[in-house]
């Protein structure tokens, strides 16, 4: 994927569809058309290898590709409602991941293919995320799309509560913290779950205390803030209120934590079959043309409406009447704290629904009782502040490998300039900025506005345009791919010679408008660890990784499968 290279990307209107070909979209660069592999023992072993061209895919509108040239597809290791997900293996490495196989004969029309290629672009988005399943890549056959991902050899969570009845007040706070955490990340990137249940999370490996990793993006969607939805999504016991109402947005997603929380607690859903099918018939009885609805839709009749047994009627029924249990045991026992904040999820009204910051400042969660009210670091925050902290070299080489990134992996971050672009103008305004970022819910004061600011506007005219943002805000990870760093290196030795000469980091700054007449010898001596006054490769790929947190400490660890 994206194994072009170019700065001159279009701007996010130019197009709405993913385009076929990955990167076929980026003008070409010269540089990376005419060279090899710097002629350098610096140099990495061998250029990447180029992607097999087969036709484009329908679903995924790149070229089709097969999954088991590359891995061995293993046992099962489980299955949803939409894909068969099995244990599979890196042929090269060993490595092992989960291949979730998605048939292409179940996407039957043009929202269901949306919603596959969307839930790509949504994990890429989310990618370096530490409790969010992490996409190695995806793949396109004649009968299927696959997408293969980090192993989660510790099963569901569902598994795990079932096994243990329920949780102690303490680790059930414990869990739900890291679930809020996970929600706060995904709606602060713009992006609603609408799926979120214990068989959707799950355990890195089999310890008792593993992590937990969110997974199965199939049903989310990209939002934007006061953005309304109406599509009927997401499984009966954790599906809110105003979404059977069909007028709803991310606070859907803590209603259905609260769900999580309250089986966490007691071992059984706080909306359980009434007797009262009227009020929820009423609602569906209307909808009766199924062609016109997206496959989430279909699945919410099929489970509301035709295959609708007594049981999940009444569940309806309560979810609408919201109506919580707090009698039966064991909730005499359970703490008021507690209480307090099942309560606090599970409002009715959307509007007065605690969001996920809120949550995360309850007394009930807080690790400690008594820690202070932070405020929370949203993900394009903390993106923004690390952009912020590094020299001019490693922000072009960044702005470099922007460029290089598939259409399927910067959607999301589009969808977020798109967000904050009020006025369409293409480039994102200090107040843009502010206001985007209050209405993610992050406070901030005027001098840290600015200082974001500075950070993400490279050349410092002071707007952001598209270009910078991606560079600014893309995962740091994105840089574990060697051959991002390889494209980048080359784009700067103009000449091929294997080493970025002084003249050459200069041109380059200037090309991005980022010569701030800062000495260059300065920032080559910074990185010129071998102090010959130039730039090798091994010296480019230090600085490039040098104070990036480790996006996934446990990565060895976790890929035994017990
Ligand atoms: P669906 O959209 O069909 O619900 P999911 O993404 O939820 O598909 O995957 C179905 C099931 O496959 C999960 O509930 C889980 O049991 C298993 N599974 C999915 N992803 C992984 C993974 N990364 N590691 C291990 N098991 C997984
Ligand atoms: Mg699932």
């Amino acid at each position: 994927m994206g194994n072009c290279c170019s700065h001159g990307r279009e701007s996010p209107e130019d197009t709405d569809e993913p385009t076929p070909g990955n990167g076929a979209t980026a003008q070409s660069n010269p540089a990376a058309e005419t060279s090899a592999a710097p002629a350098s023992k610096h140099a990495p072993p061998s250029p990447p290898p180029a992607t097999k061209q087969g036709p484009i895919g329908p679903v995924l509108g790149r070229p089709m590709e097969d999954v088991k040239a590359s891995y061995s597809l293993g046992k099962e290791l489980g299955r949803g409602q939409f894909g068969v997900t099995h244990l599979c293996t890196h042929k090269a490495t060993g490595h092992q991941f989960a291949c979730k196989t998605i048939a292409k004969r179940k996407l039957v029309n043009k929202e269901d293919i949306e919603d596959v290629r969307r839930e790509v672009q949504i994990m890429h988005h989310l990618t370096g995320q530490p409790n969010i399943v992490e996409l190695k890549g995806a793949y396109e056959d004649k009968h299927s799309v696959h997408l293969v991902m980090e192993l989660c050899a510790g099963g569901e969570l569902f598994d795990r509560i079932i096994a243990k009845g329920h949780y102690s007040e303490r680790a059930a706070a414990s869990l739900l913290r890291t679930i809020v955490q996970i929600v706060h990340t995904c709606h602060s990137m713009g992006v609603i779950h609408r799926d979120l249940k214990p068989e959707n999370f799950l355990l890195l490996n089999k310890d008792e205390d593993s992590p937990l990793k969110a997974t199965d993006f199939g049903l989310s969607v990209f939002y934007k803030p006061g953005e309304v939805f109406k599509d009927i999504v997401g499984s009966a016991y954790y599906i809110a209120p105003e979404v059977l109402r069909r007028k709803y947005g991310p606070e859907a997603d803590i209603w259905s934590i609260g769900v999580m929380l309250y089986i966490l607690l007691c071992g059984v859903p706080p909306f359980w079959a009434g007797k009262d099918s009227s009020v929820f018939l009423s609602l569906v009885k209307n909808n009766a043309n199924m062609q016109d609805y997206t496959r989430g839709e279909r699945l919410a009749f099929i489970l509301l409406g035709n295959l609708l047994t007594e049981s999940e009627n009444g569940i309806f029924n309560a979810i609408l009447k919201g109506q919580v249990d707090f009698s039966s045991d064991p909730w005499p026992v359970i703490s008021p704290q507690a209480k307090d904040l099942v309560r606090k999820m599970l409002n009715s009204d959307p509007k007065q629904r605690l969001t996920a910051a809120q949550v995360l400042n309850h007394p009930w969660i807080k690790e400690d009782g008594e820690a202070p009210d932070v405020p929370l670091d949203n993900a394009v925050m903390s993106r923004l502040k690390q952009f912020k902290a590094m020299n001019q070299f490693k922000k072009v080489a960044l702005r470099v490998i922007a460029g290089c990134l598939s259409e399927e992996e910067i959607q999301g971050l589009k969808e977020m300039f798109k967000g904050m672009d009020t006025d369409n103008s293409g480039t994102i305004t200090l107040e843009e900025l502010r206001q985007g970022l209050a209405k993610q819910g992050t406070r901030l004061s005027e001098y840290e506005v600015q200082q974001l600011m500075e950070a993400a506007d490279a050349d410092g005219n002071g707007t952001i345009d598209y270009g910078e943002f991606i560079a600014a805000t893309m995962h740091i990870n994105r840089l574990d791919r060697e051959e991002h760093l390889y494209s980048a290196f080359q784009h700067f030795d103009k000449d091929n010679s294997g080493y970025i000469t002084m003249e050459e980091l200069e041109q380059a700054l200037r090309e991005f408008g980022m010569s701030d007449g800062r000495d260059i010898k300065e920032i080559i001596s910074e990185v010129d660890s071998d102090n010959d006054g130039r730039i090798n490769y091994d010296e480019f790929v230090a600085m490039m990784r040098k104070g990036n947190p480790d996006p996934n400490p446990k990565k060895r660890r976790e890929l035994s499968f017990k």
